[in-house]
């Protein structure tokens, strides 16, 4: 039972100590990261599953490298004369598409194409689908003077979401595109530590105000508009969501623009219907360089980013994040099953083996629960505790089972009243003593050691002043050799004391020093009496003289003792 409680005591104590550990900063930082790996892995096993559908809706218009290609080709420049877009929307538009939103920048004009900017202008006022991006930057003010952004652009924040991505400066779009409409988004992105692209902002703050992203307004657009399901959006404090990615470049629906442009300009058909679609412009060419890494992919255009999030939004598929105290809670709960497995099973290899199937099943299910229920439950640091846990558990109880062991020795090789080693470890010793002694040529003594007339004092005294004696006999002689040497009770109120290295004239001497000690001792009895006892004592000692075997010396000293005896005891002989 109290084994049972210091066991869990420690456990405890050694799980506290972990706990401390996982509030250290840098470790959280290094936890943090592996983390982001495993939902890395698991986006890229459902993305390569292909259990997850991104949304039909959603077609991109690529300007991809032939369409950069045409464009250089045909017109002579990039970016493409912007009538040139203006004749393509107005083409799609014709088709009654759900939105066209640019993941591009109609920044300033040129004055050489100022005709050519204003055609652009007028479909943003003629169509109120339209949405297209603005860049928020930290440009020093000395280059470029933070300009001021129409109020309207301005969105309410989300209550627990106040710490938004902050710009000190932004690149200005067409001034008639941004009188023209609301419908202009931001497309600064949040990026993990290690770079990759795991969640989008929902908001930005610039100038002490809130401006919406891009990809949120055309998807909250599109559940106003169409969807039957609005499904709430949350967002984490850094007014931040976690994307569900549908795989690698090229998942979705996927129009180079030059095509598009054939068609605008009447050169060649286009089969293909925008009717109720999002169509999401943006470049995918490498030479645009709108290329990042996401959990899925290394090399994923930037419009295919926005076009995911859009899809997350209309989906309800945003990731969320378990709260952090159920994740320690799943710890816990790990790190009790692993102390269970190892307390309740004896072999080693089976717990261990049943502690990581249980881990094993755990990853799963958070791979699944990702999968279905959009939900990231953490997985590096409920783990790294349960095996903590784990190891601490198995060192434990070695510890235990370890002072188990010396304590049931002890109990075996040593006498319950005398606390002398027994009879037996005696035998086992002077077996070994002989042993040895052979093999490395040197030499020991024993003394076999009886009480005096011990029956008598028994009569007298009672026998629990006996025991009483015996025990202080038993003390003062361990108490009067050296440490090295092995103090027995042989049995009865006889003692042997095995004397390592020891010559027989230094042995007896031994024998002479304890004799007298006792003699001169007073023993305590019960009630406070005292009295005296006499020992008689037998010497014999390796070599030619007395034998070399522990048989023929026990009986050579036993014999020694019986001539002291017979020479009047309290004497060595
Ligand atoms: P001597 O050795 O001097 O010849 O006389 P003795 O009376 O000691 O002789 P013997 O060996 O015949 O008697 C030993 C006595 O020691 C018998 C027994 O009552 C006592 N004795 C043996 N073991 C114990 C013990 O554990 N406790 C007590 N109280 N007495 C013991
Ligand atoms: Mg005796
Ligand atoms: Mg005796």
């Amino acid at each position: 039972m109290l084994k049972k409680f210091l066991y869990a005591f420690w456990i405890l104590v050694l799980f506290v100590f972990v706990l401390l550990g996982l509030h250290n900063k840098s470790y959280q930082t290094f936890i943090q990261s592996v983390e982001n790996r495993t939902f890395d892995i698991r986006q890229s096993i459902q993305a390569n599953s292909g259990v997850r559908k991104h949304n039909n809706d959603i077609v991109i218009v690529a300007i991809d490298d032939a369409s950069y290609e045409y464009i250089l080709e045909n017109y002579g420049e990039w970016p493409l004369p912007r009538d040139k877009y203006a004749k393509i929307v107005d083409y799609i538009e014709q088709q009654k598409p759900q939105s066209v939103a640019f993941d591009l920048m109609f920044v300033k004009s040129m004055k050489s194409s100022a005709k050519s900017d204003e055609a652009l202008i007028n479909i943003f006022k003629k169509y109120n689908n339209i949405y297209t991006a603005m860049n928020l930057d930290d440009q020093p003010q000395d280059l470029r003077v933070a300009p001021k952004l129409p109020e309207y652009l301005q969105m309410m924040p989300f209550p627990d979401s106040m710490n938004p991505l902050e710009y000190s400066n932004c690149r200005i779009i067409l001034q008639g595109i941004l009188d023209a409409h609301a419908n202009i988004g931001m497309i600064n992105v949040s990026r993990s530590e290690d770079g990759v692209l795991r969640q989008m902002p929902v908001y930005l703050k610039y100038q002490g105000k809130y401006y919406p992203q891009l990809g949120y307004i055309v998807g909250t657009n599109y559940q106003k508009t169409k969807a039957e399901n609005i499904y709430p959006l949350r967002a984490d404090e850094d007014a931040n969501v976690i994307l569900n990615w549908y795989g690698s470049a090229g998942t979705f629906e996927n129009i180079p623009m030059y095509k598009l442009l054939k068609a605008a300009e009447g050169k060649e058909s286009l089969n293909y219907n925008f009717k109720g679609k999002v169509v999401y412009f943006g470049a995918t060419a490498a030479s645009l360089f709108d290329i990042k890494t996401v959990p899925v992919d290394k090399v994923f255009p930037g419009v295919e980013v926005q076009a995911t999030y859009v899809n997350n939004i209309i989906d309800g598929s945003l990731i969320h994040k378990i709260p952090s105290f159920v994740n320690i809670i799943l710890g816990l709960c790990l790190a009790l099953l692993t102390v269970s497995f190892v307390i309740i099973i004896k072999s080693l290899p089976v717990a261990l083996g049943l502690s990581v199937t249980t881990y094993f099943i755990y990853m799963i299910l958070t791979y699944y629960l990702m999968l279905f229920k959009n939900l990231w439950v953490e997985i590096v640091s409920p783990l790294s505790v349960a095996f903590l846990v784990f190891i601490m558990a198995v060192i434990i109880k070695y510890l235990i089972k370890s002072r188990d062991f010396d304590e049931q020795y002890k109990l075996a090789t040593t006498d319950g009243l005398t606390e002398l080693y027994n009879h037996r470890y005696f035998q086992e010793q002077m077996q070994m003593f002989c042993i040895n002694a052979k093999r490395y040529e040197t030499s020991f003594s024993l003394i076999i050691i009886d009480i005096d007339h011990f029956k008598n004092f028994n009569d007298n005294f009672g026998h629990q002043s006996g025991d009483a004696v015996l025990r202080q006999v038993a003390f003062t002689l361990k108490k009067n050799v050296r440490a090295s040497d092995i103090v027995c009770r042989y049995g009865g109120e006889e003692m042997a004391i095995i004397l390592p290295n020891t010559a027989n004239e230094e042995a007896v001497n031994i024998a002479l020093k304890l004799c007298k000690i006792i003699s001169e001792k007073k023993f305590q009895l019960s009630n406070n009496r005292e009295s005296n006892v006499t020992i008689s004592l037998g010497v014999s000692t390796y070599g030619e003289i007395d034998g070399t075997e522990a048989q023929e010396l026990i009986s050579v000293a036993d014999k020694r003792l019986y001539n002291a005896k017979n020479n009047g005891r309290n004497r060595v002989n």
